[in-house]
């Protein structure tokens, strides 16, 4: 998809559609309410696959244009994540301005569930950042668009299972890759991050006969994780430093940077945590340049978006899981591409998502 190079003078003079004119984005709506101080920015990025779906995220940003940049961003990562996973859906996100723990109240909700509905199913919401799935059940009240429900109410529930088995496989085709083998026995893997999705990444690595290491900044997790699956805990201090063969961030996005990029002695990064490459571009070409085999985050973790997708079909996760384990194709297939066409693997993944809303663009437009 075309991204049009625009002026920073014309962006500060016309930071709303100037922005949306540069990443193609189709649609944003602006959300207010005054009684119950809601103040909500909806944005749908593209819709040729299906509708947008992607999480409503609460956060107390300084100012308009923080929410805006931000959720502009997220939502064209949605459409990416969801082509390349192979979905029918396209890419929206919505953000909540202000603190959670201040402002979030039930009418609150329930009025943003409105707007929500406002759009006939275009957007499709679902939980992220300081939204919990109770505060989907009050958004339902006043909308279906609304995706990752509690089991209790016909929903998919907790998806970091689902999620863990698409970084799993992931990590496999990447391992035969840059091994020659898909085993991950014996291999020394850094789980950096074990909360739902590490904690469950790291038991299937350890029945696999991995040599796991792990870091957290939460004691009783690394206590937890450490005696359930014999994992060894790391510090932060040290953990760059290890001879390790793959690097597992499941935490934190930005983590390959300057300085870890320096350090790193692994042969492969596949994780769960969004965002991993500091800069994309400047950090994309120098794992290719340092020989670090990068499988793209938005595709190895996209077994989340996978698992809300099926909710919306009456839920099974025996089928969730299964297109989950299609990463493992998926992951191997940008490998190639990247490889013919001598470009970073984040670029090959780009690639073929594009691609794929090109494609279905040109056969929605024959009658
Ligand atoms: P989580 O909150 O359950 O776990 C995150 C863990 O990281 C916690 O145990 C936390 O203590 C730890 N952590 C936080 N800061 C840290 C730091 N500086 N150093 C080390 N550990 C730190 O989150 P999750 O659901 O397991 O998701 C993990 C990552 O994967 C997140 O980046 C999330 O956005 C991404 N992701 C999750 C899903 C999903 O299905 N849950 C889907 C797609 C992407």
């Amino acid at each position: 998809m075309e991204v049009k190079d625009i002026k920073d003078s014309s962006l500060a003079q016309n930071p709303v559609i100037g922005q949306m004119l540069q990443y193609n984005h189709e649609q944003i709506l602006f959300c207010n309410d005054n009684a119950t101080g809601l103040k909500a920015i909806i944005a749908i990025h593209n819709t040729v696959l299906g509708p947008s779906l992607g999480g409503t995220r609460m956060w107390n940003y300084h100012n308009e244009m923080e929410a805006l940049t931000d959720v502009l961003r997220l939502s064209r990562g949605m459409t990416y994540k969801s082509s390349v996973a192979g979905l029918n859906l396209g890419g929206g996100k919505a953000v909540i301005i202000g603190d959670s723990k201040k402002i979030k109240s039930e009418a609150l909700l329930r009025r943003f569930g409105k707007f929500v509905n406002s759009l006939g199913g275009k957007y499709i919401t679902a939980e992220d950042v300081a939204m919990s799935s109770r505060d989907m059940e009050i958004i339902k009240m006043e909308t279906d668009y609304v995706s990752g429900l509690p089991v209790n109410m016909g929903g998919s529930g907790d998806p970091s299972p689902v999620t863990a088995y698409g970084v799993y496989v992931s990590m496999k085709a990447s391992a035969k890759e840059a091994f020659g083998s898909d085993s991950l026995s014996g291999k020394k893997i850094l789980v950096q991050g074990i909360g739902n999705v590490g904690m469950h990444l790291v038991e299937h690595l350890t029945k696999e006969g991995a040599k796991v290491y792990i870091n957290d900044i939460s004691e009783d997790r690394l206590k937890l994780v450490a005696d359930a699956f014999k994992a060894e805990v790391v510090s932060a201090d040290s953990m760059f430093d290890l001879d390790i063969d793959i690097y597992a961030p499941c935490a934190l996005g930005a983590t390959v940077n300057d300085d870890t990029l320096s350090k790193l002695k692994c042969k492969v990064i596949c994780g769960a945590a969004n965002n991993q490459l500091a800069d994309e571009k400047k950090h994309g070409e120098l794992v290719l340049a340092k020989g670090i085999l990068y499988a793209p985050d938005f595709v190895v973790n996209a077994g989340g978006i996978i698992n809300v997708y099926y909710e919306l079909e009456g839920y099974n996760r025996e089928r969730a899981m299964a297109h989950a384990e299609k990463i493992y194709d998926t992951t191997w297939n940008i490998f190639q591409t990247a490889k013919i066409q001598n470009i970073p693997t984040y670029a090959a993944a780009n690639k073929i998502a594009e691609q794929r809303i090109e494609s279905i663009a040109r056969i929605n437009s024959v009658l």
